[in-house]
């Protein structure tokens, strides 16, 4: 079984998406289950709706989860864990209040010594604290595993002392809960943010002192970088999935560029179910990897240009294949669904006749819509059309092109009349229409 465990605690991130897609992608390639288990335990950071919110956002790109479950359903399961330890000397009761923590830690500092728990201090506070936490045994031997992007990782025993795994209302913290699901799932591989590195002595520590032999293999993402070369942070907006859809980026292109990022991959341009076929996680690189938006761009385009006519021309809420024909034509200058749209919107426009050319359009309109109306057979080949409206309305060169263009376009440049004229003479009634300056 493979996992994604969002908590619903903000706006899907960027590199979260991107370790689902990898998750995914292993889940298929094994032939496990792709689980996906939101993580709710910490009650105060919830959002509600943003559980359905990533939820949706997984099924836009393309991921079915086989099993779904809400951490917080386990809690009896977390608990009789907790217990367990308990019984066995594996974990303890800590008494310690949050001030007494707090003077430890500043004694540690003014020592330039790192904070680390002492298991005697435990119960130090019993008798004033009614609300003891449980903690696990930290380490006494060192703990290796070896991740499949960055070798070996190995924790010297002080590095991991004895943790909460249990805070004082009975709620299990992220690491405890984390660990056991990952053994009630029989999870098999796990594919996470670099963040969660020092995460893993704890949940190996954890699963060990329940008795679980498997095991897990772990990859850790680099971080994503903004393009200044920082961490990418929420005050980024690439950082986040909705932006991205919302600036007109689609989910394919958003796919290949976040497998793409950082990584060794055949071919630059594919798709999800294609990347299934080769991808290996070990090539992904170790180092950070830099939001590219150019090359996102880049990659949006050669997602619109796959797309059939009629696939895109949805996207632009045309029922035409037609109109995705011509919104491909745009694509030399537009990389986004928020760029494509406003200048098949201006087609669909009434123009209006205003500059440099606003007399030859006023002039040339009526022979368009003459030659629409009579059903002209110039109507279906370009050079015909061009001699015809030319012929009718006394307009040659720049005056005669320009308007044309700008009659079908609403706009003076643009992609080749001969072009636009292959897709839009099935709209001619709908395009060349003209208001008055008001
Ligand atoms: N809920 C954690 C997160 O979103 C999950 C980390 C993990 O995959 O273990 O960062």
């Amino acid at each position: 079984m493979l996992r994604f465990a969002p908590s619903p605690t903000g706006d899907m991130h960027t590199g979260n998406l991107r370790a689902a897609i990898f998750n995914y992608i292993l889940a298929k390639q094994r032939g496990e289950k792709f689980l996906v288990r939101i993580e709710d335990t910490d009650m105060e950071r919830n959002i509600e709706g943003k559980d359905k919110e990533i939820l949706s956002l997984l099924n836009l790109f393309g991921m079915v989860w086989d099993e779904l479950v809400y951490q917080s359903h386990n809690f009896p399961r977390h608990a009789q864990m907790a217990e367990y330890l308990l019984s066995q000397g594996k974990a303890f009761y800590c008494y310690c209040s949050k001030e007494f923590l707090d003077q430890k830690r500043e004694e540690a500092l003014a020592q330039k010594l790192p904070f680390r728990y002492n298991d005697a201090w435990a119960e130090i506070e019993k008798d004033s604290n009614q609300k003891p936490v449980i903690r696990l045994r930290g380490a006494s031997e060192e703990i290796c595993f070896k991740d499949e992007i960055k070798g070996i990782v190995s924790f010297k025993p002080h590095e991991v002392d004895s943790f909460v795994i249990v805070r004082e209302d009975g709620i299990p913290t992220y690491n405890f809960a984390c660990a056991i699901d990952d053994m009630l799932y029989d999870v098999s591989f796990i594919v996470r943010g670099e963040d969660h590195v020092s995460n893993t002595p704890k949940q190996m520590l954890i699963q060990r002192g329940v008795g679980y032999e498997k095991l897990l293999q772990y990859a850790h993402l680099p971080i994503l970088l903004n393009e200044e070369g920082k961490k990418m942070s929420k005050r980024d907006n690439a950082s986040s999935v909705k932006w991205l859809l919302e600036e007109g980026y689609l989910p394919q292109a958003i796919a290949n560029y976040l497998i793409l990022m950082g990584n060794k991959t055949p071919t630059e341009v594919f798709t999800l179910k294609e990347a299934i076929e080769w991808f290996d996680i070990t090539h992904v690189a170790k180092a950070p990897a830099k939001f590219d938006l150019d090359k996102l761009r880049f990659l949006n385009r050669e997602h619109f240009k796959r797309l059939s006519e009629q696939d895109l021309a949805f996207l632009l809420d045309h029922k035409d294949p037609s109109v995705g024909g011509l919104a491909k034509l745009y694509l030399q200058e537009s990389s986004t669904l928020n760029e494509l749209r406003p200048k098949i919107d201006a087609l669909f426009a009434p123009k209006i006749a205003q500059g440099e050319f606003a007399s030859a359009m006023i002039l040339l309109y009526p022979h368009l819509r003459a030659m629409i109306e009579e059903f002209s057979p110039a109507l279906k080949d370009f050079e015909a059309f061009k001699k015809e409206a030319m012929e009718r309305s006394g307009l040659k060169g720049k005056p005669f092109f320009k308007s044309l263009r700008l009659l079908l376009t609403g706009s003076e440049n643009g992609p080749e009349l001969s072009d636009l004229f292959e897709y839009a003479r099935f709209f001619f009634n709908d395009i060349i229409r003209l208001k008055e300056p008001s």
